[in-house]
């Protein structure tokens, strides 16, 4: 087994990949800028080495940084969380290439799953069922770019095959925008992912964002763990997840959660990972995968009793999954709030000192954050400081309970985004399930319209 982990990450999921650690009984190493100095996660872990200054390219993207901090505390193994440096092959290659093992997928996989256009290819081999679209990269040629988007039929999404984070993707309604659009994507694609290849898919007007997760061992075993709705949505950062996914046939998830599984074996997937695909019309298309753990797992953990973050570990320890298929059995329903520190209705950031802090609790109730009384949201990085995550034996239950617990919830001194959930938790269509991918940011509007009246 590991016996010493770093942890190249910040905030909660580093504190989350820490208690994994202490309960396998594996020390820990955490690393951060001079900007999370005082937090106490830091001061949990039983090493701790600052790698640079508060920007992240300083620090929790310093390569060399990194790998010479595991190099003098002599860690075995580096957790890369999520964000950050979790989908960098280069990275993933350059800590086996020191001699360290990365929790995670081979250099090569992440790579395949990076680019979204192999990523379809290989998913579209395996069974996966995709998005209509080109067959690959779109070629130079003007007038077989068109015959393309013919054959799908408008509208079409431009989307470029380095793109991430929602960047990187153009819709197009009509035969006229089309040739336009498609040079400004491969424009922009060129210069913010240093890659201008371009693919083209159909473009769903009203799907829902469905998502399986999955685990996979070096010796050819592969599970899916059902899915999570993270539909809604804004700017296409997800706020609230849950687990199962109202309304979906079981049926047709335990198909394309098979797929997937499937699609593991087949490209020798290792560890933990997410198929996400589109929902539409009883259908599923697949857009991406991501090779790390998620934000959302914990949605995932509560309703099938299995630690992801555990697994992870494991896996890369070389060990066998504990569980097949037929172990994997879903109960209850799981809801997960993310706490940010901003406005919850202009979304400007508000960081700062957290003058009270005071978590929710009672049953059925999980608070995933490093935030405390006197703790400090740095300026510098993602507004998420914590993640409130519910359990009930339905779907009405976790509701319940999730309003309980954000009316328990105390944080002073910063703005959160506690009130839009509150709001979301009462909303009639919310609380009836299966809204679409528009539908938060459309409420917001209306939100918006009603006050300036
Ligand atoms: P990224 O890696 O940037 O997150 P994705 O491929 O996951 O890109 O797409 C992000 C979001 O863009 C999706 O959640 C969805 O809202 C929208 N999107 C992407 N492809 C399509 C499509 N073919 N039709 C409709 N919406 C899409």
């Amino acid at each position: 087994m590991i016996d010493k982990i770093l942890i190249a990450n910040r905030g909660e999921i580093a504190l989350r990949v820490l208690r994994a650690c202490r309960e396998m009984g594996i020390k820990t190493v955490a690393v951060h800028s001079t900007a999370d100095t005082e937090a106490k996660y830091v001061k949990l872990a039983d090493e701790s080495v600052c790698i640079g200054p508060p920007p992240s390219a300083l620090s929790y993207l310093n390569i060399p940084a990194i790998i010479s901090a595991a190099e003098v505390t002599d860690a075995q193994a580096i957790h890369p969380g999520y964000g950050f440096l979790s989908e960098n092959a280069d990275f993933a290659e350059r800590v086996e290439k020191s001699g360290f093992i990365f929790i995670g997928p081979r250099a090569e996989t992440i790579r395949l799953m990076g680019d979204k256009v192999s990523a379809k290819n290989a998913m579209k081999a395996a069974g996966v069922p995709c998005v209509p679209g080109s067959e690959g990269a779109l070629p130079e040629d003007p007038k077989e770019i068109i015959k393309i988007a013919r054959a799908i039929g408008y509208p079409v999404i431009i989307k470029a095959a380095g793109g991430g984070g929602g960047r990187g993707m153009r819709v197009v309604h009509t035969e006229a925008a089309l040739i336009n659009a498609v040079n400004m994507t491969r424009t922009e694609a060129g210069a913010a992912f240093g890659n201008p290849t371009v693919y083209m898919e159909k473009f769903l007007e009203n799907p829902r964002h469905i998502e399986i997760q999955v685990l996979a061992d070096q010796f050819g075993n592969a599970v899916y763990l059902g899915e999570r709705d993270c539909s809604m949505q804004r700017r296409h950062q997800k706020v609230i997840e849950e687990a199962p996914a109202p309304g979906i046939n079981r049926r047709l998830i335990a198909k394309v959660g098979e797929r997937c599984a499937d699609a593991c074996r087949k490209i020798k997937y290792r560890g933990a990972g997410t198929f996400e695909f589109l929902y539409e019309n009883g259908e599923f298309y697949f857009i991406e995968m991501n090779t790390r753990v998620q934000v959302e797992h914990p949605v995932t953990e509560l309703v099938t009793g299995i630690d992801i973050v555990q697994t992870q570990i494991r896996v890369a320890a070389n060990e066998k999954l504990r569980f097949r298929q037929r172990d994997i059995e879903l109960k209850g329903h799981a809801i997960e709030c993310r706490i940010n520190a901003e406005d919850p209705f202009k979304f400007t950031p508000s960081p700062g000192k957290i003058t009270n802090w005071h978590a929710p609790g009672g049953p059925g109730v999980r608070v995933d954050s490093h935030a405390y009384t006197g703790y400090t949201v740095p300026p510098n990085y993602d507004s998420m400081i914590g993640k409130v995550i519910v359990y009930g034996d339905t779907r009405e239950q976790a509701i319940r309970r999730m309003r309980i617990a954000l009316s328990e919830m105390m944080v002073d001194g910063i703005k959160t985004n506690i009130p839009l959930h509150q709001h979301l938790m009462l909303d009639e269509r919310f609380v009836l399930g299966g809204t679409n991918i528009h539908y938060l940011e459309e409420r917001l509007a209306e939100h918006q319209a009603a006050k300036s009246k």
